[in-house]
């Protein structure tokens, strides 16, 4: 997408690889860097002015969709290298390159100016960037798409730069193109667009070569036949929402501005306004629809409480610092912290504040700004992690006997949660991942069987909710949408938990978002609303006949019937894993059509969860952290997965480093049988864009860029070892280990720097080993080969989830394996219903063998790899045991080494307490 036709035949094939749509910021200033290397040569007389025009044709169309340097400077640059001033070429590509690489151009006002060395800010832009206390305004830059857009691009934004007053909170710049298409690639290549204006008459196709932004294009189901005249200036605002929905959009028309604004598609319209008088209305609200994403209420409200002088007579001496500053013991924690944090502390929930408990004022309203930024109806704070948000939401829906259909493999606050509420855990396990000692995600075709065999048990009732987490650490991302709808053409009323720990994020990525619990709801709701829908249930309807067997429900794409389904979709996540939030800091999203059903539950949940004395500053960062996705938060994602293909393509292409190390590709992460559409890896040669999209769309499970599998195997470190010394030797810190592996994420914090750092120390570690080998000899190398083999390859069956014992399975069907774990949980209680086995003695032997059935008491689960590898009530079979005496980690919670395995006496089993 960034050539122009008449340049495609200089351009290699891989324009469209996956790794180029998302390194344009980045590949931005490379490409002014070697401009500006390309004229310093040619100024020192090192080279010709030809680089130079090169460097610049190198550029194809991806300047016209950035404000900065615009129009104006980039022809100052070319009249001067036209004019053969390669002095003048220099300083100005030299000013400009390093004003994008820095982006200073965002508050400094002399880098908009064509003069080089000016000491006066040009009269233009004077203070334009300052407020009145001289603070920096953010700056943000506004599309503007209608015909003409060179001219009438250059006229707007002069028209709005005279608009600018001391008193505007943030400062913009516009930037203009001609045609649909370019609107979508500058929206999707420009993260620095936070508002949208569109004139009437604007061209679909553009003028540059796009086969990138065709495929979204079609992917999203824009069709050029589809969208003539008023239809098209309509189905772009839509379209401009789906990819990217925070932005705001104008329509400014010179006709029938009140048909336009009456049109059910306008609600993605910001506001319409009639064109030829309303510049400064279209200013003022540019601003106002910023400032409303801008507006933290919660964290505004806790700033003002801070400065006033007020004296407290409850609890927590520590708000307003006083006891800290005077106190000769304890200042430097004071010194430390800054004297905000005490100022900012408080146990009220007046003045200002609000609870949290029961919020009435500026939480509530911070919370509803969520729910709108997230695409959900109603958002929760929890400051006590996710951990707690899920307990929340299970015991809000779940009553005893509720079965609930859940991965083994998720985590703990799943599993306690269950115990809490007295579910009934009906586990099903997840495709193994054997080689490297983890799991991957629950295939559909197991939950469907599951709810089939409820059904056929007449027990299909009991069914209230399907718990999954997306994405599961290590990166599986699951087809919501598909997941949902194929259970809903079972059960039309289930309940959906998502647990989206690590996924928040995912809202701000126009390819990640619709694999989310809160987009896939979404889009299933706007395919309810459609006509067709109907009709594609009852063709398939006809086509199943009457009582179709479970092979043939199993092995069709279910279609649910549109006017029977719920939407009934709960997602947790971690807001401090992936976004700007403080430790714990954590939401819950909802969007369930019965919520009203549920509230009462759902405040007794929270009551019984929320601790009454929540974190102010959690609170704040919550709502700080919503703020700044809203406003930045698709730039900052879209960076987090190029520096992810970064890494991957690095790790994997260098000589060295790929010889002992490698990251798994998504070939290697998902089967192949779940992967339909063919997608191989962000990384193989010929994938492209498109081919991404269509895996996003199709395909059973994705992996999520930013969740890096690197092998360490194969340099001879178990995760555990090779954790620890990336950690102590060269302060680099990674996420979670297996056996032969560690997992590496990219965040909205990273930056290219980081991907270097890890390089260069991946490189030395690789030196290291090869200096061990050269020295070591042959006994060095056999060495070496044995340690790899053992890592790699003697690795133990995972063990999947064996039965509860009969004692445990109360009224259970007989096809499915739910039980009443809650009462084994408490059976653990009573000292005289319960024993003791050491897995290595004889007696365990001997009754895997002979009998009678161990059973486990509590929760077993080994970190790594984190999941429970016994729950109370579960039986203890030979595989679980093999798993265990293979097991070389040390933390194993719930197992203690001196006495054993924790058990339920047989005869106590059925004791009821
Ligand atoms: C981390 C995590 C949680 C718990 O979240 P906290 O915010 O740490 O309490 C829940 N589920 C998954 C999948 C997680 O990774």
């Amino acid at each position: 997408m960034n050539k122009q036709r008449t340049a495609s035949k200089s351009r290699p094939a891989d324009q469209d690889r996956i790794d180029n749509l998302f390194s344009v910021p980045g590949a931005r200033a490379d490409r002014w860097r070697a401009l500006h290397s390309a004229a310093v040569d040619w100024a020192r007389g090192h080279a010709g002015r030809e680089p130079v025009e090169a460097a610049l044709e190198d550029f194809g169309a991806y300047e016209e969709f950035f404000a900065y340097p615009g129009q104006r400077l980039v022809s100052v640059l070319k009249d001067r290298i036209a004019t053969g001033d390669a002095e003048g070429a220099a300083r100005l590509a030299r000013r400009l390159s390093e004003s994008i690489l820095t982006r200073s151009y965002k508050h400094d006002t002399g880098a908009w100016d064509a003069v080089d060395q000016s000491t006066e800010p040009s009269v233009e832009l004077s203070s334009s960037f300052s407020t009145r206390e001289g603070t920096h305004r953010p700056y943000f830059e506004m599309l503007v798409v209608s015909p003409y857009a060179a001219e009438r691009g250059a006229l707007i934004g002069a028209e709005m730069r005279k608009l600018r007053r001391r008193e505007d909170p943030f400062v913009y710049e516009t930037v203009s193109v001609p045609s649909f298409e370019d609107a979508v690639c500058a929206i999707l290549l420009n993260p620095a667009i936070a508002a949208v204006t569109l004139y009437e008459g604007f061209e679909f196709a553009s003028r540059h070569a796009a086969p990138v932004l065709r495929s979204v294009l079609a992917a999203a189901g824009f069709d050029e036949a589809h969208l003539r005249g008023e239809d098209m200036l309509l189905a772009l605002a839509d379209g401009l929402k789906r990819l990217r929905p925070e932005i705001d959009i104008y329509i400014l028309s010179d006709r029938h501005v009140e048909r336009i604004a009456g049109d059910a598609r306008a609600t993605s319209v910001r506001r319409v306004l009639y064109s030829v008088e309303e510049m400064l209305e279209l200013h003022l609200s540019v601003l106002e629809g910023v400032g409303d994403r801008f507006r933290t209420p919660f964290f505004d409200n806790l700033k003002k409480y801070a400065t006033r002088p007020i004296s407290t007579f409850h609890a927590l001496p520590i708000a307003r610092g006083k006891s800290v500053f005077k106190s000769d013991w304890i200042r430097d924690m004071g010194e430390f912290y800054g004297l905000n944090i005490f100022l900012a502390e408080s146990s009220a929930t007046t003045g200002g504040l609000d609870s949290l408990l029961e919020p009435t004022g500026n939480i509530k309203e911070a919370q509803e700004m969520a729910a709108r930024a997230f695409g959900a109806d109603h958002v929760f704070f929890v400051t006590n992690g996710t951990s707690t948000s899920n307990k929340m939401v299970h015991q809000a829906l779940i009553a005893p006997g509720d079965i609930v259909l859940l991965d083994r493999n998720c985590h703990k606050s799943h599993h306690y949660g269950l115990v809490l509420a007295g579910g009934q855990p009906l586990y099903i396990d997840a495709f193994p991942m054997t080689e490297y000692s983890m799991y991957g995600a629950v295939p559909l075709k197991r939950i469907k069987k599951a709810l089939l065999d409820l059904k056929a048990e007449g027990r299909l009732d009991r069914a209230k909710m399907v718990d999954l987490t997306n994405c599961t650490f290590d990166g599986h991302i699951y087809n919501c949408r598909r997941v949902m709808e194929e259970c809903l053409a079972i059960k039309p009323d289930l309940i959906f938990l998502w647990d989206e720990a690590w996924f928040g994020f995912a809202h701000w990525s126009p390819f990640l978002r619709p694999r989310t619990a809160m987009g896939a709801a979404d889009t299933i709701e706007k395919w309810m609303a459609d006509p067709a829908s109907v009709t594609a249930w009852e063709k398939q309807q006809a086509e199943l006949g009457d009582n179709p067997s479970s092979e043939k429900l199993l092995a069709t794409r279910l279609i649910p019937d549109p006017r029977k389904i719920k939407i009934r979709v709960y997602q947790t996540n971690s807001t401090h894993k992936s976004m700007s939030a403080l430790r714990q800091g954590s939401m819950v999203l909802v969007r369930d059509v019965d919520f009203r059903t549920v509230e009462a539950q759902f405040h007794e949940a929270v009551f019984t969860h929320a601790s009454t004395s929540p974190n102010q500053q959690l609170i704040a960062s919550l709502d700080v952290a919503r703020r700044q996705m809203e406003l930045e938060g698709y730039g900052l994602v879209a960076n987090a997965i190029e520096i992810a293909l970064d890494i991957r393509r690095e790790v994997n292409r260098h000589p060295l480093i790929s010889k002992y190390f490698r990251i798994l590709g998504a070939d290697e992460m998902v089967p192949a049988e779940y992967r339909e559409s063919g997608f191989v890896d962000f990384m193989t040669e010929g994938m492209n864009f498109a081919d991404q999209v269509r895996s996003m769309n199709e395909d059973e499970f994705c992996l999520d860029p930013t969740r890096i599998t690197l092998v360490c195997g194969t340099a001879g470190f178990d995760g555990t070892q090779f954790k620890k010394l990336m950690a102590d030797e060269h302060d680099i810190q990674f996420n979670k280990t297996s056996r032969n592996s560690v997992l590496l994420q990219s965040n909205i914090n990273n930056t290219r720097s980081d991907v270097a750092q890890l390089i260069r120390v991946l490189m030395q570690i690789c030196d290291q080993i090869e200096d061990q080998l050269a020295q070591g000899g042959d006994n060095g190398r056999k060495l070496f080969a044995a340690r790899v083999k053992s890592l790699m390859e003697d690795v133990p069956d995972l063990p999947d989830f064996s039965h509860f014992h009969e004692a445990y399975r109360g009224d259970a069907g007989k096809l499915t394996p739910e039980g009443d774990m809650r009462r084994a949980f408490y059976g653990a209680y009573y000292p005289e219903g319960c024993e003791y086995v050491p897995i290595d003695s004889a007696e365990c032997d001997q009754r895997l063998k002979q009998g009678p059935e161990m059973i486990s008491a509590n929760f077993v689960i080994p970190y790594p790899p984190g999941f429970p590898i016994l729950v109370p009530g579960q039986v203890v079979t030979q595989a679980t045991i093999d798993f265990m005496r293979k097991l070389d980690v040390k933390e194993i919670h719930g197992y203690e080494r001196a006495r054993g395995l924790k058990l339920i006496r047989p005869d106590h089993a059925a004791d009821r307490h």
